[in-house]
């Protein structure tokens, strides 16, 4: 039997998976609804953005619009900002929302904040990881023998996208808490609208927390499995 197919498997992937899907179905909830409610100040998600980069100082970070949904992010080594479509050009509490949170990552890279940096680091790690990772994963597949000779080499690349994935959660965390202090404070965002902005970050950040939970069982799978061959 592959090793895959083994239900002990199921019992350690399952539930990182319903937590996954349960988090992404949060997220559209509070983002469909979130996308529906316009802002007072009127502001687009890219203007926003914008007086949140301007105000800190970051007037050369540019901020561009790129196609997907929910594909927004901010790219350290371009130093600019991606927003899709519908935050860019929307103009609603969600919008403004996560038009701010990546704004955030911005202002992390600004002040050095240590785990942003940290995590910038071990990027290239984590993709060599993730790609070894994958090899050995198929390996598996056609040769069970062959995976349990590498299932410490597994473990270990398995340990770095973790840990990538560990590091993430506070980054994210700490992007969303920039945001929504710039935005009371610059007044983009008014009293009655926090609790709508932080509906839609913490939605956001719960998948982060479905992605962690899932490698940690994902990891703690392998490592039972590296036990029983001893
Ligand atoms: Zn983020």
């Amino acid at each position: 039997m592959f090793w895959y197919f083994d239900p002990l498997y199921l019992l350690f992937a399952v539930p990182g998976l319903l937590l996954g899907i349960w988090a992404q179905i949060k997220l559209s909830h509070a983002y469909g609804k979130y996308s529906q409610v316009p802002v007072d100040s009127g502001m687009t998600g890219a203007e926003a953005a914008r007086q949140v980069l301007d105000s800190a100082g970051l007037v050369n970070v540019p901020v561009e619009e790129i196609p997907g949904h929910l594909s927004d992010h901010y790219d350290p080594t371009k130093r600019a900002l991606f927003l899709s479509s519908d935050n860019f050009h929307g103009q609603t509490v969600a919008a403004v929302g996560v038009a701010a949170h990546e704004a955030g990552h911005a202002l992390q890279h600004q002040a050095s904040y240590a785990l942003f940096d940290f995590r910038m680091a071990i990027v290239p790690a984590t993709q060599f990881a993730s790609m070894a990772y994958m090899g050995i994963f198929f390996v598996g597949i056609f040769f069970q023998a062959l995976f349990a000779k590498f299932i410490l080499i597994a473990i270990a690349l398995f340990s770095i996208t973790t840990l990538f994935q560990l590091v993430t959660l506070p980054v994210e965390y700490d992007a969303s808490r920039r945001a929504k202090e710039q935005l009371f404070r610059l007044g983009l965002v008014h009293e009655h609208e926090r609790a709508g902005v932080s509906k839609v970050l913490d939605a956001a950040a719960l998948t982060y927390v479905a992605a962690l939970v899932s490698s940690v069982l994902q990891l703690l799978y392998l490592l039972t499995m590296a036990r029983g061959r001893r």
